[in-house]
């Protein structure tokens, strides 16, 4: 294969996530990042594109790379839990600002631990996403240095989000960050470090949303016709957050302005979910990268239509580092985050029985890929045997046949 069809067969088998890295640490000449016919951010090759540049890609792209927490830390931590993987703790919490509590998408407990980190001089900022001017349901990676700036990106984007989209000149600039992304943009920030020894240099946190995945352009153009918005007169999007998961909020360029329930974007159950093809086969929404991992506390995977304008939000919170939990405790010192109680691994089941299924069927939904001739996804440090075994073998099978079938009909 040349290195073009390379790059083609991740796109093609619908892996790539948009997540920017490829083009961030590669050459303009080589890899360029834009939107592709249907929307979607994507990499496109450059004259200077080479085996070199692509058998890096293919190292790391978390498209079909899926890295979990080094060795030495993933051992270090004092629970091990087969779904849910090491930490060291788990809790429920919210933010202690009651503005940050509000405006964040859950509790604020991602946003207060950012600030915690800047005013305690930790780092001096932190890199993670905000709303994009265009189009506004896009996310777009950002820097913070205030707590300013990490309150205006509060809220979980949903739209194509290039995360890690600034990463080569962040690298390049030498200064430690915090970095806050979605559990494959760490996934895929784990793979670089085997490649670039800054990245464990800089990164000096990892931090993450739990992410039962994105919804693609679209899919956002479909919901917003359903509910009589002409997608092209947009320019503001809050997918939630002031409350939780609080409204989601559509702005015009008349100055009107609708508000919708969470439900009527994503459905009432997960199987509505518009998702790009790749978080539909992910094997890791949980955040396994990541030293925190922040998620919805709602019984089931979903909140329910009433009451949600009026909770204020309470995150649940797995903690899988020491670094993590040094964090945590000095946030509860200082008052910025509260905590309400420890949680369990039944508690987490109970609060996200997608993400266990995820975890159990990611090995055999990769062989499915594979049988379908498909790029199939790698796993790092993820416990693949002992889930694949757990799953059990009539699930192995189902789970395989129906990923060769979703390769196939995404191709026809
Ligand atoms: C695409 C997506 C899917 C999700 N699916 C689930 C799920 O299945 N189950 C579940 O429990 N929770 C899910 N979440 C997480 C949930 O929506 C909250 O983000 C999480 O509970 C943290 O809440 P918070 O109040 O601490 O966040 P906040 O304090 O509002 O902070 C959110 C932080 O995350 C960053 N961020 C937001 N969106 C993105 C993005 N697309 N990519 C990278 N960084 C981002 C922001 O820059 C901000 O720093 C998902 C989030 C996203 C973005």
């Amino acid at each position: 294969m040349t290195p073009e069809t390379r790059l083609e067969k991740i796109i093609d088998d619908g892996l790539c996530i948009g997540c920017g890295l490829c083009t961030a640490i590669a050459s303009e000449d080589a890899l360029r990042f834009g939107r592709d016919e249907e929307g979607e951010p994507r990499p496109f090759a450059g004259p200077t594109l080479d085996d070199a540049v692509m058998d890096l890609v293919y190292d790391i792209c978390p498209g079909f790379n899926l890295e979990g927490l080094p060795q030495e830390l993933a051992s270090a931590a004092p629970q091990q839990d087969l779904v849910w993987g090491p930490h060291v703790r788990m809790l429920q919490a919210h933010a202690g600002d009651p503005q940050q509590r509000h405006i964040g998408a859950t509790g604020g407990v991602l946003t207060a631990l950012a600030c915690q980190l800047l005013e305690s001089g930790e780092v001096g900022m932190i890199a993670h996403v905000r709303a994009a001017g265009d189009p506004p349901h896009f996310g777009e990676a950002t820097i913070s240095r205030t707590t300013e700036d990490v309150l205006a990106a509060a809220g979980s984007r949903y739209g194509p989000t290039a995360a890690l989209a600034q990463i080569g000149a962040l690298l390049d600039g030498d200064e430690p960050f915090a970095l806050i992304a979605k559990p494959c943009d760490l996934n895929a920030m784990r793979r670089l470090a085997h490649h670039d020894p800054r990245v464990n240099r800089l990164v000096r946190y990892w931090l993450t949303p739990v992410c039962g995945g994105y919804m693609p352009d679209v899919g956002f153009r479909q919901f917003a016709g359903r509910m009589g918005h002409d997608p092209d007169s947009i320019t503001a999007v809050r997918y939630r957050g002031h409350g939780c998961p609080g409204p989601t909020r559509i702005e015009h360029k008349d100055g009107s302005a609708a508000e919708h329930h969470y439900l009527d974007v994503w459905g009432d159950d997960d199987s509505q979910w518009v998702l790009s093809f790749r978080c539909k086969v992910c094997a890791d929404g949980i955040g396994e990268a990541a030293d925190i991992a922040a998620a919805d506390n709602w019984d089931g995977g979903a909140p329910t239509r009433e009451g949600s304008e009026t909770d204020p939000g309470s995150n649940a919170m797995i903690v899988r580092t020491e670094a993590g939990a040094q964090l945590v405790a000095a946030a509860i010192g200082s008052g910025r985050l509260v905590e309400e109680t420890p949680l369990t691994i039944a508690d987490l089941g109970r609060m996200q029985p997608h993400h266990v299924r995820r975890k159990l069927s990611g090995q055999a939904r990769a062989r499915g890929l594979a049988a379908a001739g498909s790029l199939a996804p790698r796993f790092f440090n993820m416990r693949a045997e002992e889930l694949d075994t757990a799953l059990g073998e009539d699930d192995r099978r189902a789970e395989e046949d129906g990923a060769t079938r979703r390769a196939i009909q995404r191709r026809t």
